[in-house]
């Protein structure tokens, strides 16, 4: 029986993906964005015990040397997730597939469908194809927002997903890489193959002057996308925001509403027919 970590289920979120959607919060991320702001979602979860004591209410136990979350007792203060080392949470919990589908099939008729996000859901494709499976035989849509890291375009999920979020975040391997830790190349092969097979439901940069080469990304991705993508799919330039950042970037401050005008005007001449500031 497959099980995932989960960290939240949204019931329903107007704010991921098109319509009234239940979102699923998966925990673990294969990279670490210096702008994350969930960090607590980036890591599985050491059982290190340090969190156990700062507990106001007592709603966090070791079992056997594993952390365990009351989540009747939890007053939701956040209070683990902040005195964490690890960028992780006690209150993540190990989910079978029916388990998630029980609670968003409690979500219809109100919901249009789902979004599974994260951490990074992709790391967990076998749970999700048989999730979106059970999913589309209630006639729900699945989307997947994602970092686009690990390659999907010839991963069996995507006969079962509607579209990817695809979170491009820069564009010269170095920027990625100074931001993430990690190699964009996949990215790029992402966002090309699925573009091609009509796969993207939404492209996404968060904007950060002097950190994010958000106007070459805009252009590369132009570069890279069918002209249908770059006609029709929603392009999200995102003003980034210091809420809930961790480390270097946490007190960085937005940029301002000219550059990300800059910016909009730069998606538009390159194409995009479909460009939000958000
Ligand atoms: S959020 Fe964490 S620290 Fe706060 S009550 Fe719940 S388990 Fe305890
Ligand atoms: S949530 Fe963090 S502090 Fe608490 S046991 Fe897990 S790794 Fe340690």
């Amino acid at each position: 029986m497959l099980k995932a970590p989960i960290n939240k289920i949204i019931d329903h979120s107007l704010v991921d993906g098109i319509g009234n959607r239940s979102a699923i919060f998966f925990q673990g991320c294969n990279i670490s964005c210096k702008y994350c702001h969930n960090p607590e979602t980036q890591k599985l979860c050491n059982h290190c015990q340090f969190c156990v004591a700062k507990c106001p209410v007592g709603a966090l136990m070791v079992v056997e040397g594993q952390v365990a979350w009351d989540s009747w007792a939890c007053i939701k203060c956040d209070t683990c997730i902040h005195v964490c080392p690890n960028d992780s949470s006690p209150k993540v919990t190990e989910m079978t597939v029916d388990e998630v589908f029980d609670r968003i099939a409690k979500n219809l008729p109100f919901i249009r469908g789902i979004t599974v996000s994260g951490g990074e859901c992709s790391l967990y494709t076998p749970f999700l194809q048989e999730l979106f499976g059970k999913c589309k035989s209630i006639g729900i849509t699945c989307l997947m927002d994602c970092n686009g890291t690990i390659p999907l375009w010839n991963n069996p999920v995507m006969e079962v997903c509607d579209g990817i979020m695809l979170d491009v975040k820069a564009w010269s391997d170095q920027c990625f890489r100074n931001l993430t830790g990690a190699d964009n190349e996949v990215v790029k092969q992402n966002l090309r193959q699925l573009s091609n097979r009509n796969k993207l439901e939404e492209l996404r940069i968060v904007c950060l002057e002097d950190y994010v080469d958000a106007e070459d990304t805009i252009k590369g991705i132009a570069d890279y996308v069918s002209e249908q993508t770059r006609e029709n799919v929603l392009l999200k330039l995102i003003r980034f925001r210091h809420f809930g950042v961790k480390g270097e970037l946490k007190e960085a401050a937005s940029p301002t509403y000219e550059y990300m005008e800059k910016l909009k005007q730069i998606a538009l001449e390159n194409g995009f027919g479909n460009v939000r500031i958000v």
